[in-house]
């Protein structure tokens, strides 16, 4: 193996891979480091988002909707069948497949574009140079043009609920249970606790989720937040706002949390608890004191809008760096870096980042909530749309929610798009797109969108901005 490469990246996540593949197109000699194991102790690409996050999570998102479906709805539908039920270990190994796939689709594309994969842990030394231990606990240093860090992050844990493996898991653990717990506690209405919550509710669990904060999903806009609480406490999560989570003990293979509500001390009894309060920048053992790369008061490594540290040729990206935790938003970060590496002008725009959580409905977003520009003082004028006169979504029996879409006042130009909503993961792209090439609500319009579709909706919640929607009785609302 050579000791010197154009481009060394730590970590083969989103960020790192994106990185890693665009570094070697570009033409520079790439190799990329990455410490994770499989379940036989394999080295395994993908990082977080391949091996315990986005992919396995949808994996058993997907399955657990189908089976609900065919459980609670098909006979609504005309469809009779009997005996629905789940094979636990069947849909375990299943996601299992489909992530093995996926993480080998990676090392396939390093091989095909050249990258050089290197297993094991690595660490920034001062210029540029790379610490790297092997399985074998062999260290070797090898040196590099430019570096990118892209190490990730992991669970933050909280001291009222020791993590111990078994009943007191974080989501990497949530992702393998062997059977359906009778009763789940979840601590934090966040998108893990929401979505983990759903795939075990849906698979017969009783799930309480208890959320400190009294605002449900503040970062969404607050109309689309109200509307999913009822729609998802109406499935059947039993979710308490305004629970601070105090204290937990084990007795007899269950679990009791107590928690504050108000002025009231609580407890509640389930089988198992899932910890999902957020996740933090990893960093451990990753620089050496004089690498010349600095954390943020809340442990990011510092980087300015370029991804760069502040040590010269070192960049950093994905969830180590400021910003949403978001596997795409790291991938357009490494994108980014390669192309800046490469001399040329590339920016990421954080302003059209979108997000998603994958319930039933979906919810998604981009850009401004009504709050925030409610806040800012600024004119805006909101067109929505409701799912529930869509000829698609009624067709499909999935008529739940709306689109909700926020324009300046006086230009017109489009500031934010909520939905919830079946689909809201895809629709949300549209506006992502009519965003980034700053459209106005009557751009979105005067555009034509294939019939039945829920792309419709779009349409129809674009000219409900301009007071003038065909499938709804118009309520034209400004500020
Ligand atoms: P990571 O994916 O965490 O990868 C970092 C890699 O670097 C790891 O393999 C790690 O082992 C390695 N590493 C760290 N330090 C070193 C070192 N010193 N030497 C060598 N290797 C090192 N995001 C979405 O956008 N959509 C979703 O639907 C979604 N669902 C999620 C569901 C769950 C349950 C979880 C936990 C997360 C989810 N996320 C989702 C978040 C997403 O997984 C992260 O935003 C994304 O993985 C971050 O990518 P990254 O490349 O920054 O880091
Ligand atoms: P989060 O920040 O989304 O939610 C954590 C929730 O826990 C918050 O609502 C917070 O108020 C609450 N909380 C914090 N401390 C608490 C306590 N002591 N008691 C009760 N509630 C408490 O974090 P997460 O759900 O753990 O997800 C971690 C990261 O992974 C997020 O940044 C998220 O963006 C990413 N992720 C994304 C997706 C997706 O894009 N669909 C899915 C899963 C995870």
């Amino acid at each position: 193996m050579a000791d010197k490469f154009d481009v060394i990246v730590i970590g083969a996540g989103p960020g790192g891979y994106t990185a890693a593949i665009r570094c070697a197109q570009l033409g520079f000699s790439t190799a990329c480091i990455d410490k994770s194991q499989d379940k036989s102790g394999a080295p395994v690409l993908g990082g977080t988002c391949l091996n315990w996050g986005c992919i396995p999570s949808k994996a058993l998102l997907d399955v657990s909707h189908k089976f609900a479906e065919a459980r609670d709805h098909f006979s609504e539908l005309g469809i009779t069948i009997e005996g629905v039920g789940v094979d636990v270990a069947k849909m375990m190994a299943r996601k299992d497949k489909v992530v093995a796939q996926l993480t080998g689709g990676i090392a396939t594309l390093f091989k095909a574009n050249g990258v050089t994969s290197i297993a094991g842990c690595a660490r920034l030394l001062a210029g540029k140079k790379v610490e790297h231990t092997n399985a074998q606990g062999q260290v070797s240093i090898l040196e590099a043009g430019h570096v990118i860090l892209a190490p990730g992050s992991v669970p933050v844990a909280i001291e009222p609920t020791p993590l111990n493996g078994e009943l007191i898991v974080d989501s990497e653990r949530a992702l393998e249970f062997t059977e359906v717990p009778p009763r789940l506690g979840v601590i934090g209405a966040g998108a893990i606790g929401l979505e983990l919550g759903s795939v075990w509710s849906r698979l017969g669990s009783e799930v309480i989720i208890l959320e400190a904060l009294e605002e449900f999903l503040p970062a969404a806009d607050q109309r689309i937040a109200r509307d999913g609480l009822r729609i998802l406490k109406k499935q059947g999560m039993d979710i308490r706002l305004g629970a601070r989570v105090m204290g937990s003990s084990i007795e007899d293979n269950a679990v009791s949390i107590e928690y504050v509500e108000g002025d009231e001390q609580n407890h509640v009894e389930v089988d198992k608890v899932i910890v999902a309060v957020g996740r933090r920048p990893y960093t451990e053992e990753l620089l050496a004191p004089d690498s010349g790369v600095n954390l943020d008061e809340r442990g990011f490594i510092y980087v300015n809008e370029g991804c760069e540290t502040e040590a010269p040729g070192v960049y950093a990206v994905g969830d180590v760096v400021r910003g949403p935790m978001l596997a795409h938003k790291g991938m357009e970060e490494g994108m980014m870096v390669a192309e800046r590496i490469a001399g040329e002008k590339s920016q990421v725009n954080y302003d059209t980042v979108p997000s998603v959580i994958y319930t039933h409905p979906e919810i998604a977003w981009v850009g401004k909530t009504e709050e925030e520009l409610k806040a800012s003082g600024d004119g805006y004028v909101v067109g929505s749309f409701p799912f529930a006169a869509s000829g698609r979504a009624l067709a499909a029996a999935d008529a739940e929610g709306m689109v909700k879409i926020i324009a300046d006042a006086e230009s017109d130009r489009i500031l934010g798009v909520h939905v919830l909503g079946p689909q809201a993961s895809e629709l949300i792209a549209e506006a992502v797109i009519a965003m980034e090439f700053s459209a106005s609500a009557e751009d979105l319009g005067l555009t034509m969108f294939a019939h039945p579709t829920l792309s419709e909706s779009m349409h129809e919640a674009a000219l409900a901005v301009g007071g003038h929607a065909i499938h709804m009785v118009n309520r034209k609302r400004s500020n």
